[in-house]
């Protein structure tokens, strides 16, 4: 593919002042398997694999400053695309508002092998999900659910910058959950959904244990009280402090959304561009860092999707915001420091500010010291609903699993617990942050954003933290 694409810029690299061509090959397979009771017992059902592919091309040129760009599915139309875009280059030159001209050349270059890639058959990935399925069943457990994705990305980017880039991806998602059911009410208990670059065998080492613990939970939690109404300290587990930083940090903090970009679909920030390298954001114990470098995240690479070398960046120093999630473009037209972060969902799609691999660095509170420093409060673990404002400044986040606590200590466990507040005080209102013990990387399949619109893979390595007096409430009428 290399000399294909090599050639298509050696013959038309005149057309345009810059000329940058990516191929790109998506590959997704899905699983599911479900267990359930009739009379005649448990049941376990898997549904057929649902696979799919896509292949393309994405080309972007910049013509007498104008940055235009479009793809096209087949190699052979490419010169008639680069044509087209330079007659739209041409057609837009009155109504530009940017001029990229003289934006810094990417002359970046490598080669990145992915994570090895998973050996087990469909049939032996239905096999085990038909397994967990069952192990997620008893007594007292309406239905259970066990899904799983293998994800592949291949992408080759050449310009007449003389960048090549070529990455590979392979990435798994394993989703286990259990349904208890009582006089009509259910309760849902899950393993949240693993999100990382490691094969699918490594991802089911542990499963069988998650499966017991998440079907306890399910039969703890149909048994359970109502989470109580109040102001409380609140202990955020991984798989929940990792939504909580994606939409009140990580969103508000991406730079086309605060240039306005992303007004009309995906939502404004608060944050303003006068804000970055001046802005308390939380308290001096958070640190956020961008990076695309831990192996095993979700969306670790080593080049963005315009060729730019990732590098991991401090995003929030000791409270303060240092540096916005902005990629080439965006960093270009406001001159502010970003990180390598735009990404295209797939060929047919421009590359935009997306958040990727966005951590909080642990601290040195381990987790029962966390606990112990709680007087009243309540422990959270598990997203399971979540709402924000277009601003991403007021929010409310539900959660699968609560444990009261007092004087210290773990108490009773708790169904619908949830908290709301506002963006700033609540990261003000940070008050230990786990060490190394206590972290996780999670992450989501599906951050969705721009128009028409892109779903991209999202990292989150974050510890348990312990946020003080904040609005907690339950599901009772
Ligand atoms: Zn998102």
């Amino acid at each position: 593919m290399k000399k294909h694409l090599d050639t298509f810029l050696s013959l038309n690299h005149k057309k345009a002042d810059m000329l940058s061509v990516t191929h790109i090959t998506d590959e997704t397979h899905y699983y599911q398997a479900r267990g359930g009771k009739d009379k005649d017992g448990i049941k376990c059902r898997a549904d057929p694999c649902s696979a799919s592919t896509t292949e393309g091309f994405y080309l972007e040129i910049i013509s007498d400053g104008v940055n235009v760009y479009g793809s096209t599915p087949s190699l052979n139309q490419l010169p008639a695309l680069c044509d087209r875009l330079v007659d739209q280059a041409k057609a837009l030159k009155p109504y530009q508002l940017i001029d990229f001209k003289d934006q810094a050349k990417l002359s970046t270059g490598g080669v990145v092998s992915a994570q090895p890639q998973s050996s087990l058959s469909p049939r032996a990935i239905q096999d085990t999900l038909c397994d967990y399925s069952n192990d997620l069943m008893t007594n007292g457990i309406y239905t259970s659910e066990a899904t799983c994705f293998q994800i592949y990305r291949e992408s080759l980017l050449v310009n007449t910058y003389g960048a090549t880039v070529r990455q590979e991806m392979h990435a798994s998602a394993l989703h286990l959950s259990a349904t208890a059911e009582k006089d009509g009410e259910t309760q849902t208990r899950s393993n949240g959904f693993n999100c990382l670059q490691i094969p699918l065998e490594d991802q089911f080492k542990d499963a069988s244990q998650d499966c017991a613990r998440i079907r306890e939970q399910a039969l703890e939690l149909i048994h359970a009280d109502n989470c109580p109404d109040g102001m409380m300290d609140l202990v955020l587990a991984p798989d929940q402090l990792y939504l909580q930083v994606h939409e009140s940090i990580g969103h508000p903090l991406e730079l086309d959304r605060i240039l306005g970009d992303e007004r009309n679909y995906a939502g404004f920030s608060f944050v303003q561009l006068q804000d970055i390298g001046t802005l308390k954001y939380g308290a001096p114990l958070l640190n956020v860092t961008f990076d695309p470098h831990m192996w095993s995240e979700i969306a670790t690479y080593m080049f963005d999707d315009t060729g730019l070398k990732a590098q991991k960046m401090p995003i929030i120093k000791n409270g303060q915001l240092v540096r916005a999630l902005g990629g080439r473009d965006s960093q270009y037209r406001c001159d502010v420091p970003g990180v390598a972060c735009a990404r295209q969902t797939s060929w047919n799609r421009a590359p935009i500010d997306r958040m990727a691999n966005l951590n909080i660095e642990p601290g040195e509170s381990s987790f029962d010291d966390m606990i112990a420093s709680v007087e009243h409060g309540i422990y959270m673990e598990t997203n399971r609903s979540w709402s924000i404002d277009d601003y991403r400044r007021k929010f409310q986040f539900g959660t699968e699993y609560g444990r009261l606590i007092q004087n210290g200590k773990l108490g009773a466990v708790v169904k619908n617990p949830n908290y709301r507040g506002i963006t700033l005080p609540f990261w003000h209102a940070l008050s230990h942050v786990g060490n190394a013990d206590t972290q996780k990387i999670s992450g989501t399949l599906w951050c969705g954003k721009g128009e028409p619109n892109q779903i991209v893979r999202v990292g989150h390595s974050v510890p348990v933290c312990v946020f003080k007096g904040i609005d907690v409430f339950g599901g009772a009428a």
